[in-house]
Formats: structure tokens, C-alpha cells, sequence
């Protein structure tokens, strides 16, 4: 890597923070499966110091606070589908993982380098879109304590790489809260191999279910279709309250299509990724109303 002058790798969250906001910043590594692939296309911005964060303390673990599920930014996404936790109270995350990468992969990506990484195709956007997590970024104030702070999903994606983290923060912990018992999930994706391929298109959806089958607290969330993961409102407007059926089912599908900002790239057209959506959300909706 030569866009780097030094090498860091400390075990305090605080030395961490410290040698982020130190002069020209830092290139933070956490499991290097976005960072070492860029790095050899060149694409990687100039800073000083490589930063690696893979050794300090704190930062690896899953807990529960109040009705809100933790998890630190170095639980790697095989952690995470393997994780008690994460299976009972954000089950859609841990369903995530079966279709993400290789197992190769998963041992070392993290679930922070995916949000930090903010690509549109990143596959636990959409599901933390669709759950309402909540990030958790922490620098360190001129006294030297830590300063905390907390923003929203929506809205934390700016752009295809871009978030609202600056550059002096560390993404510390994704929260999620915790799943209802008539919470129903469902995370799809869709792209041209089954396993180890970026996702042409996907597609999160959280959606509460009463008693009486109506449906409550909607989410759907789109990924690859925008320059940022975006919710479906249109679509879910049509969904809330109600008991879906075959007409509502298909509005809704529709619908998400036409919110969609799909691109031509390399993996897909604007045309087939529209299509995709629009029978990957169809399919979907069914397969929750029927079961
Ligand atoms: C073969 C292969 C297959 C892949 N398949 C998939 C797939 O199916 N789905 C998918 O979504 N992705 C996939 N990826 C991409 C990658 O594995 C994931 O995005 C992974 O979660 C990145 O995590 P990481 O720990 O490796 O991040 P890194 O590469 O270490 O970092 C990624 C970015 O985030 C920043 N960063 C990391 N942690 C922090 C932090 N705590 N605070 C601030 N900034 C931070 C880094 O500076 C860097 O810019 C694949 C990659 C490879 C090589």
C-alpha cells in the first residue's frame, strides 16, 4: 500500500481516536475486503497512516441495551449470523449473512467496513434502512475524553462511498432495535450467481403483524437502485394498515419500481434492474402474505 507513510495498530479505543485526528488523517482498516481490492485499482485516497483498528478493545461486541440490540463494528458478518443475539432480536441481519460473499469473506468482513463503505450494493444497507438502526460515532474532544454521537440511517448515506462520518470519527456500533414477536423480515438480492456475487439489486422488508393480519410499521428498503439505499414510502403507504392482498400486493411492487433511480453499470441495466425490482418485490410481499 503505498498511499501510507505508517503503520497503527493500537489496542484503546483512545489511541485509536487520537491518531485518526492527528494532521491528514488516517485510512482506518477493519477486515480489509473493501480496502485491499481498492488499494491494488488504485482507488484508494492518500493519507499518512493506515490505521488498523482490528485490535482495539470494546469494539468486537454484541449486547442488549434496553430494547435495543449493539453490535460493535468489528462483529464480522459470520459472527453475526452466528450470534444468539442477532438471530432473536435482528433476525433479517443474521439472514443477511447466508448471502453474503463466500465464507472466506464473511470471517473477516465487518459489519462497520460495509456501512463505512457506503457502497449502493453494500447488503446490510438495505436491512439496516429497513429496521431503523441508528450509528454509533465517536471521536475524541480537545480535553482528550470521548465524544459520542448518534445519527439516524436515513439520511446518513450522502452519496455511492460518502457518509455523514467525518473524517476524526470511528464508527464504533450499529444499533438496531430489537425485533418484535410479530415482527416479519425478509431480505433478498438479487444479482447473476447464487453465491459470492455484488448485488445487482436488494431489497429489505420489515413489516409488523397483528393479530387481526393487518400490517404495521412498513419498511422497504431498496439497494443498487440509487445512489444511496432508499426506502420505498410510496410503496409501503400502500402496505400500512392493511391485510395485503393480490391487488395490493402488485400496486406495491409497482410502485417501489417507479421510486427506483436505477443506472446502467457493468452488472445490470437501468431497464433489467427496474424489472428485477418490480418481481423481486412482488415475489416477496406473496411469499410473506402466504405463510
Ligand atoms: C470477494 C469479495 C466478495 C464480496 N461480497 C460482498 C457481498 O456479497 N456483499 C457485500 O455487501 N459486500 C461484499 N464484499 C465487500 C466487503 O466484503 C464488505 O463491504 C465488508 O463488509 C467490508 O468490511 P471490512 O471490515 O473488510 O472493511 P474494510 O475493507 O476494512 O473497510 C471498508 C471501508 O470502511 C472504512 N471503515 C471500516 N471500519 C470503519 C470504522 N469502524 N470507522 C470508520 N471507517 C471504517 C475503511 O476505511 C474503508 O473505507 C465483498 C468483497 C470481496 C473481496
Amino acid at each position: 500500500m503505498e498511499h501510507v507513510e505508517r503503520y497503527l495498530a493500537p489496542t484503546r479505543l483512545q489511541q485509536a481516536l487520537a491518531a485518526l485526528g492527528g494532521p491528514g488523517g488516517a485510512i482506518v482498516l477493519a477486515g480489509g475486503t473493501d480496502l485491499m481490492p481498492q488499494s491494488h485499482a488504485g482507488r484508494l485516497r492518500r493519507a499518512p497512516l493506515l490505521l488498523n483498528i482490528r485490535r482495539v478493545e470494546g469494539l468486537d461486541s454484541i449486547r442488549v441495551d434496553g430494547q435495543t440490540l449493539v453490535i460493535g463494528t468489528l462483529v464480522t458478518v459470520a459472527q453475526a449470523m452466528r450470534s444468539e443475539l442477532v438471530c432473536r432480536h435482528a433476525p433479517l441481519l443474521a439472514t443477511v449473512g447466508e448471502k453474503f460473499a463466500s465464507e472466506q469473506v464473511r470471517n473477516a468482513a465487518t459489519i462497520g467496513g460495509n456501512v463505512c463503505n457506503a457502497s449502493p450494493a453494500g447488503d446490510l444497507l438495505t436491512p439496516l434502512l429497513a429496521l431503523d438502526a441508528e450509528f454509533e460515532l465517536a471521536s475524541l474532544a480537545a480535553d482528550g475524553s470521548t465524544l459520542t454521537r448518534r445519527v439516524p440511517v436515513a439520511g446518513f448515506f450522502s452519496g455511492p462511498g460518502r457518509t455523514q462520518r467525518t473524517g476524526d470519527e470511528l464508527l464504533t456500533a450499529v444499533r438496531v432495535p430489537c425485533a418484535g414477536p410479530d415482527q416479519r423480515a425478509r431480505f433478498y438480492k438479487g444479482g447473476t450467481r447464487q453465491a459470492l456475487d455484488i448485488s445487482t439489486i436488494s431489497i429489505a422488508l420489515v413489516a409488523g403483524c397483528g393479530a387481526d393480519r393487518r400490517w404495521h410499521g412498513v419498511r422497504l428498503a431498496l439497494g443498487a437502485v440509487a445512489p444511496v439505499p432508499m426506502r420505498a414510502t410510496g410503496a409501503e403507504a400502500l402496505l400500512e394498515g392493511t391485510v395485503p392482498d393480490a391487488a395490493s400486493v402488485a400496486a406495491a411492487a409497482a410502485a417501489a419500481a417507479a421510486a427506483a433511480h436505477p443506472i446502467d453499470d457493468v452488472r445490470a441495466s437501468a431497464w433489467y434492474r427496474r424489472e428485477l425490482l418490480h418481481n423481486m418485490v412482488q415475489r416477496m410481499l406473496e411469499d410473506v402474505v402466504t405463510r
